[in-house]
């Protein structure tokens, strides 16, 4: 496995494994490796012959105040797991080779960034996309992985891709929990006991909208509402967002009439979690 700092290197190396008609799957991450990352890598490596990780804390998706500085990072303990699901490069950047002083060109999604996640944290699909687009301009991957965890970053680098051509597969893979059904998460590691005890209640909201609808609910709100108040009872939670939304246009729904996003962001002290379901009709 060999381990690239520099944005030119990687793009050399990987022009010559395409060239040379080995197909590339890529995993970008932002380290602080758990099992949900690792199953994005078991399936990049078993459907390529390349498995290209990227792990960058990428500074311009983090808004003013929030935890680009105390984002957990492990890089030693990542490269050894990455090693064990058998990948072959490593990118781990700087931030300065990244955004080099000057840097002043981004992308931009709209529409699909101005609710849920967009609403909350202004500028990070742009620092997401961002990003996205130059990872994919230096690896140029076959295939992309990224987490259902993560539901409208899958939705807007979707958009992406068609938007600006990009000759690539993006793979969406399902959320991974813990076994009492927390989705994993790097920053789990900030929570104290009593946090990750009241963090449950997201999970437990989620499954109470999808039961709801299998009850034969179909008011949005009413569903909405419930989750809202399981949550408030949680006094350490303090909501973001609660939300069911059409999950591909990702606005929001009065009534369910089909596959239905439940989607939440929550925090616990200053640690903010998201989570989500789709939900289909029975
Ligand atoms: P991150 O390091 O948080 O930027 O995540 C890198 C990739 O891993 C993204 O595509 C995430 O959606 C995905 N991911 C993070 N957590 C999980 C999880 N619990 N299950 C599946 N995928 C995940």
């Amino acid at each position: 496995m060999q381990t690239i700092l520099e944005p030119s290197a990687v793009q050399r190396l990987c022009e010559s494994f395409r060239s040379g008609g080995k197909t590339i799957g890529f995993v970008p991450t932002m380290g602080f490796l758990h099992e949900g990352h690792l199953s994005l890598m078991r399936t990049a490596r078993a459907e390529s012959a390349v498995l290209v990780v990227s792990i960058f804390v990428n500074p311009t998706q983090f808004g003013q105040g929030e935890d680009f500085d105390s984002y957990p990072r492990d890089l030693r303990g990542d490269l050894i797991q990455i090693e064990r699901v058998g990948g072959d490069l490593v990118f781990t950047p700087s931030v300065g080779v990244m955004y080099p002083e000057g840097f002043c060109s981004f992308v931009e999604v709209t529409e699909l960034t101005d609710v849920l996640c967009g609403a909350s944290r202004p500028g990070h699909f742009r620092g997401v996309a961002t990003v996205v687009t130059k990872l994919f301009n230096l690896i140029r991957p076959h295939r992309a992985y990224f987490g259902q965890k993560d539901y409208q970053q899958s939705v807007v680098i979707r958009r992406l891709v068609a938007d600006l051509n990009f000759d690539l597969k993006v793979v969406v893979l399902p959320t991974i929990r813990e076994p009492d059904g927390l989705a994993m998460s790097s920053r789990n590691a900030r929570l104290t006991p009593e946090q990750r005890r009241a963090a449950l209640v997201l999970y437990r909201s989620l499954r109470h909208s999808e039961e709801r609808v299998r009850e034969g609910e179909r008011n949005a709100k009413a569903i909405c509402d419930e989750m809202r108040g399981m949550i408030e009872a949680e006094p350490l939670a303090r909501i973001d967002y609660v939300a069911l939304c059409d999950p591909e246009t990702l606005k929001p729904i009065d009534w369910i009439e089909g596959c239905t996003l439940a989607a939440l962001a929550v925090r616990f002290g200053s640690t903010r979690l998201i989570d989500n379901i789709l939900i289909s009709l029975p």
